[in-house]
This record gives C-alpha cells, sequence and structure tokens, in this order.
C-alpha cells in the first residue's frame, strides 16, 4: 500500500473507533457552504463550528506556556493511532477536521514552528502523501501550536486554488530560475507566489531566496508571515507561497454585530474560508472578504517587485 493509501486507511480506522473523529467527521457532512463568485475565480465559506477552538486560540507566549502541548507524543489521546513518517513526524488523523481527510503531522520533538531548514521536509511530505495538499501556517499566521513544529494535510480536490492554477485563468508564468518556473496571481485578491518544479535542491534553494526577501520587510518577527499548500503531481511540486502582514483582520476583534470571527490560514488562502460562528456565515459579504484579503496579505506591487529581486 502506498503511503497516501496508509494515511487514508488511518482515517477510516481513527473514525471507526474514536469517538471524538467519528463525530466530528460525521458532522462535516452536513457543514454549510455559501460560494461567492469573483469572476474567474470563487471562494468558498465553510460554517464550521467544530474549529472554534482553532479560530479563537491564544497564541500568546503566555497561554502557550500554560497549557500542555497537544502535539507531542505523550500528550496525545490514548485513543490516538498514528504512522511514522522517516521516524521524525507523525502522521495524525485531526479530530477537527475541514477536509473529508484532514492529518496532522507534528514533528516526534518539541521544537518552534519554523520554516526555514524543514521546508525540504514538507517537500519530501507532498510526494510521498501525493493524494493529499500539505500545508504550513507560521506561528503568527495560523498555527495554534506555535511552539511545536507541525504541518496539516488535507484531501486533494477540495481547496479552490487548485482548479485555479490548473486552468490558469488568474496567473500567469512570470520567471524561471534554474528549473523553476515561478507565478504570479494579479487577478486573484490577495497575493501569492507559486513555484512549480520537479528538483527539491532547486526549489528549497529559490524558497529560501523568498524568505530571505520577505525577511527584509518583516525584520522583528520570529520569520515572515506566511502560509503555504504545497501538492506533488506527475513529478512535479506546486507551491503556494502566501506571504501575510496581519494575523487576524480587524473585524476579528470587534464587537457585537460588527465582529466576524474568522482567522485566516492556509486553507481560507486556498479559497475555503473558516467561520466557525453560525451568523459570521450568514452575514459575510463578497465586500468584507475582499477587506479582510486585503488587511492581511501583502499586497500585489510588494510581490512583483520582490519575484523581480530574486
Ligand atoms: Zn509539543
Amino acid at each position: 500500500m502506498n503511503f497516501s493509501n496508509q494515511a487514508k486507511e488511518l482515517i477510516r480506522q481513527q473514525i471507526s473507533e474514536w469517538d471524538l473523529a467519528a463525530k466530528n467527521y460525521s458532522s462535516l457532512k452536513n457543514v454549510k457552504v455559501k460560494t461567492f463568485d469573483f469572476g474567474g475565480y470563487h471562494i468558498n465559506i465553510q460554517y464550521n463550528p467544530g474549529r472554534i477552538a482553532s479560530s479563537s486560540a491564544k497564541v500568546d507566549a503566555q497561554s502557550i506556556e500554560a497549557r500542555p502541548c497537544f502535539l507531542c507524543q505523550r500528550n496525545l489521546l490514548s485513543q490516538q493511532h498514528w504512522l511514522s513518517f522517516d521516524n521524525k513526524y507523525l502522521i495524525l488523523v485531526n479530530p477537527f477536521p475541514i477536509f473529508p481527510e484532514h492529518l496532522t503531522i507534528p514533528i516526534i520533538s518539541h521544537t518552534d514552528q519554523r520554516i526555514f531548514g524543514n521546508f525540504g521536509s514538507m517537500l519530501e511530505l507532498a510526494a510521498q502523501l501525493d493524494d493529499f495538499v500539505i500545508f504550513y501556517n507560521g506561528p503568527q499566521c495560523g498555527a495554534s501550536a506555535p511552539d511545536h513544529l507541525h504541518f496539516q494535510a488535507g484531501n486533494k480536490g477540495f481547496l479552490p486554488i487548485e482548479d485555479d492554477f490548473a486552468n490558469k485563468k488568474c496567473c500567469y508564468e512570470i520567471r524561471r530560475i534554474k528549473s523553476v518556473t515561478i507565478f504570479h496571481w494579479p487577478d486573484y485578491h490577495h497575493g501569492i507566489i507559486t513555484l512549480k518544479g520537479n528538483d527539491k535542491i532547486d526549489l528549497i534553494a529559490c524558497f529560501n531566496q523568498i524568505y530571505m526577501q520577505l525577511q527584509v520587510h518583516q525584520p522583528n518577527e520570529v520569520e515572515p508571515m506566511i502560509n503555504i499548500l504545497i501538492s506533488f503531481k506527475n513529478g512535479e511540486w506546486i507551491i503556494h507561497i502566501f506571504p501575510r502582514t496581519l494575523h487576524r483582520p480587524a473585524q476579528y476583534f470587534e464587537k457585537g454585530d460588527q465582529q466576524i470571527v474568522l482567522s485566516p490560514a492556509a486553507v481560507d488562502m486556498g479559497g475555503v474560508l473558516i467561520t466557525p460562528r453560525k451568523e459570521d456565515f450568514d452575514k459575510i459579504t463578497q465586500g468584507d472578504l475582499i477587506d479582510i484579503f486585503k488587511q492581511v496579505c501583502l499586497e500585489h506591487s510588494i510581490i512583483m517587485k520582490l519575484i523581480n529581486d530574486l
């Protein structure tokens, strides 16, 4: 059995024997979805009450220190089983799913959430779990465990960005560096840098250059704020990098009717925005989405300059 199928089998097993997973994967079948058409691409809004803990997670140093780390092996629930990846990562079933098949992939040791030096592992995971999209949320833009390095994975065919990249309506090739092709998305409302290539070394070198450039814009952060999605098909990796400027939009901190509890991370950047509260799902407008993307993502002109400077 290939590794993707082993992971799918693990999900099936856990749903059959672990109450929490059974309940939450079953509720996922009833989540409400609405779609906004942006002309050329669309964004789905998913009303998913199971995600409230993640969307409203406190990720300040004090709160993190006060809780036992839920990704450390010794703290896993007794019902949780795993696959080992490369004796370095655990493949776990995410008991609070967004995707019909949703994995959490922590490293074995308790070490900070950082992408620099770990991007190669992400590529290897994508190549092995080739029925999944692998994603990374930076410690200050979506990770609910910023103190424990982890990736997540969701089944392919779920995020709108997959088709949007395949049909190339909103993106075009802008540069080539060695074996890596770089794409730009001028018609999307949020800035994205996409890399495509079949050579791991070239991809890591290109990613590291982008990382360094982003670091210039955010010299005081522990790492440049980014979300990343990676998939692997026909021997090639497709890597979407979403440079961020803000963890949560102003609407998140409003009170009463003005508040929208939406805490954007990689999945939202890929075109499925999660609203854990029904009132936000009902009232959110296309205008809100445009405004939220504008607040939390790096603007197109800076991304264009960054790509040209590589
Ligand atoms: Zn830990």
